[in-house]
């Protein structure tokens, strides 16, 4: 008879999965609730698990047991307005990556096999086939997208023997003057409830960055509610207080079709505060880049800021697979000039109008 050896369950969504016992080790797909897999070793705090990841162990509950081979029994496609989902048939719900490619999406699932090696997939507005490969005792599945079509979101779940996973198919803009009716959009002033976040040249004389990034989140609010959307705020006063964790939960919690978080840059006010301006658009997974490029765009059409570009960096709130997070660095506060225009009403409107308009001409697949 084998022995029972020790398998971890992951305990919660997002659960941080590294390649080394490091928390500054690079990471790996962040794994949902539920997964299983073999330890192989251990360090006071950390697992490392058969398919290659380390977790805190704190992330995961343990037992003893023997896991079954993990045999596809069916893989299906299917679609509906919003959603285009895979389902696997399959013993228990196993350790897994994903890449985000440029043309497909690609998922592993360790220690698993399919006989069939296919994936029956019915029309869908986001794949051209859906196919399985061996590598190892893994499977390896290929999404390739249809031409015009990216990665809006996705989650798993896996639930009665089914491993889901779900894509948020495209959401075009409505026709008629409520283009974004039936659109849930995040919007998330950063900082507030006591954390003033960086300070202006008028110190706290002068709006510092949790107020700028309200007034322009408000703003902003106000025009996307005008043209149909549900507009969800992490905060809508200065009081206030939510963490950056509650932020992201938040978004992955509310299935927003977008999150967008609202701050503005600073430099030490010993360095040259006088050259340093412009606007930034962040964002911290592949899917979410597109937004970014369309949004940093239009902000500097219709503010005139220095073009400082949409770049990646790994953000707490912006590492979210459900729907595509940004991260907007409105301008540098701790510029004198910039921060008049800043702190200036007509300007917090261009703001808002111009991040409007990237939401929209990313919706209307002008990518
Ligand atoms: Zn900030």
């Amino acid at each position: 008879m084998e022995d029972s050896q020790l398998v971890t369950t992951v305990a919660n969504d997002y659960t941080v999965m590294r390649v080394s016992n490091s928390s500054s080790a690079n990471r790996m797909t962040a794994m949902t609730t539920g997964a299983k897999d073999n330890v192989i070793w251990e360090t006071d705090s950390y697992y490392q698990l058969r398919y290659g990841g380390w977790t805190l162990k704190e992330n995961v509950t343990t037992s003893r047991e023997i896991l079954p081979p993990n045999v596809v029994t069916t893989a299906t496609g299917f679609a509906t307005s919003r959603t285009t989902a895979i389902r696997w048939k399959l013993p228990y719900f196993p350790a897994y990556t994903v890449r985000q490619l440029e043309d497909a999406f690609e998922i592993t699932l360790y220690r698993t096999t399919d006989p069939q090696n296919r994936i029956l997939l019915a029309r869908n507005p986001l794949f051209l086939t859906a196919t399985g490969r061996r590598s190892g005792e893994n499977m390896v599945y290929t999404f390739p997208y249809k031409p015009g079509a990216s990665l809006n979101g996705f989650s798993l779940s896996y639930e009665a023997g089914t491993l889901t996973l779900a894509f948020r198919n495209p959401s075009p803009l409505e026709e008629g003057s409520l283009p974004l009716a039936g659109k849930t959009i995040l919007l998330d002033p950063g900082h507030g409830g006591g954390d003033p976040g960086a300070t202006g040249p008028l110190g706290s004389l002068g709006d510092t960055e949790d107020d700028l990034s309200l007034r322009v989140g408000l703003k902003l609010r106000d025009k996307l509610e005008a043209l149909g959307a549900a507009v969800i705020m992490t905060r809508e006063d200065g009081d206030t207080v939510i963490s950056l964790a509650e932020r992201a939960a938040l978004i992955r919690s509310a299935r927003p079709i977008m999150a967008i978080s609202l701050h503005h840059n600073s430099i030490d006010y010993s360095g040259d505060i006088g050259n340093t301006f412009g606007a930034l658009t962040l964002y911290s997974e592949p899917l979410s880049a597109p937004l970014a490029a369309s949004v940093q765009e239009e902000l500097v059409k219709a503010t005139g800021a220095q073009d400082r570009g949409a770049s990646f960096q790994g953000l707490a709130v912006c590492r979210v697979y459900d729907c595509p997070s940004i991260l907007v660095e409105l301008g540098f506060i701790t510029n004198p000039y910039e921060y008049e225009n800043l702190a200036a009403e007509s300007y917090i409107i261009k703001e808002a109008e111009g991040i409007t308009n990237g939401i929209l001409k990313y919706l209307g697949g002008e990518k």
